[in-house]
């Protein structure tokens, strides 16, 4: 057991756990490469690796510590992350910047995971830059972001880069099966996340994902008219809503686990006030991206639809519903009308980090798909 156990072990990644290993570290990091690559994972694995007590930058993946930073929660891992569009200047000289110049509290390495990082406006940019040309010994930098070159160049020239790749489909099947999935829940999640580990780990393993993914399964069958539209926007708003409710519990359970480990003392204060902002913002992005899934998923069913009219069961990404695919491969809902519908939602998922009203946002979108794309059993074969 390795904290590197369960990722990918593609070239870059064995290069990082070999510098990692070596102490070669530079404390500054840019872990770029497409969304579902594992950069946050890896992360967390160097992260876990530099404190590690039991095999020192190695991590054993089992200790107290390298079990509490993958679970995100340790004092001196901190992860900073998006609050709505943006990572505001204030986070940056707020949470980062003080925090940066105080020892580790109980590891060895501070380590500062700066989550989506493209998302730092220049301003937010340029108060980390300071921070990063005047490293503090103990103090590292990792930035994650599939968009590196919305990144100031000077930030990135100060940063080592790892370029991670997704993973291929049979690698994911691989893994999903060595961690106890049955082969046709592995490759269905696998097709499903499309390269993504994180995903697929969830679809095929998480309950509320494998949950949810029913009942986003069950929506195009039921959006016959605007109405219907609308009452599966309101359903998919409440699924949102109740996976907040399921992670609030489990903050609340983090706060608690984080006290008992720290006792009343130097830097605690700021620590659980730094933790009590990440919580709330985990929580508005969680919403965002339950509703996101939801787009996601009504998308790769009307993908799969046309992939079935050219004739192509191996490209069905829902393999487990082919049945159901089938009739609407043969109604009469024209190509580009999918296609659209498919826009239509991918567009919109990608707008919900900047829009500021989510929910009407989906309801738009899912009245103009069921008008583009009317149920099969209503459109006849
Ligand atoms: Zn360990």
């Amino acid at each position: 057991m390795s904290v590197w156990k369960g990722i990918d072990v593609s070239r870059p990644i064995a290069a990082l756990a070999g510098q990692v290993a070596k102490d070669d570290v530079p404390h500054a990091w840019l872990f770029a490469g497409p969304s579902g690559s594992g950069k946050r994972p890896a992360a967390a694995a160097m992260a876990a690796a530099l404190n590690c007590p039991v095999e020192p930058n190695v991590g054993c993946g089992t200790c107290s510590s390298c079990l509490r930073i993958l679970r995100h929660r340790h004092p001196d891992v901190h992860h900073v992350v998006p609050e709505g569009p943006l990572i505001p200047v204030a986070t940056i000289r707020e949470q980062v910047i003080p925090e940066a110049y105080r020892s580790p509290f109980e590891g060895r390495r501070k380590v500062f995971v700066i989550e989506e990082a493209e998302r730092m406006n220049p301003e937010a940019q340029n108060a980390l830059l300071k921070t990063l040309e005047e490293p503090q010994p103990d103090t590292i930098f990792i930035l994650v972001s599939d968009r590196e070159e919305e990144l100031l160049d000077t930030v990135r020239s100060r940063c080592r880069r790892i370029v991670l790749e997704p993973v291929p489909e049979s690698r994911v099947v691989e893994l999903l099966e060595s961690e106890g999935a049955a082969a046709g829940d592995a490759l269905l999640s696998a097709r499903l996340s499309d390269g993504d580990i994180e995903l697929a780990r969830a679809l095929a393993f998480d309950g509320p994902t494998r949950e949810r993914r029913q009942l986003w399964l069950s929506i195009p069958r039921r959006m016959a008219s605007p109405v219907e539209a609308l009452d599966a926007a309101a359903e998919i708003a409440a699924e949102a809503k109740e996976a907040v409710k399921a992670r609030e519990r489990s903050q609340k359970a983090e706060v608690e686990e984080l006290a008992e480990a720290m006792g009343e003392g130097r830097g605690t204060a700021s620590v659980r006030n730094a933790l009590l902002k990440r919580h709330k913002r985990e929580l508005r992005r969680l919403e965002e991206e339950v509703l996101g899934e939801s787009l996601y998923a009504l998308a790769a069913y009307f993908r799969d639809i046309l992939a079935l009219r050219s004739g192509g069961s191996e490209a069905v990404a829902n393999t487990d519903i082919l049945a159901e695919l089938q009739p609407w491969a043969d109604a009469d809902v024209s190509d580009a009308a999918l296609v659209r519908a498919i826009q239509r939602c991918i567009e919109t998922r990608t707008a919900l980090t900047t829009n500021a009203n989510a929910a009407l946002a989906l309801e738009a979108a899912l009245v103009e798909v069921a008008t583009l794309v009317p149920p099969a059993s209503r459109v006849g074969v």
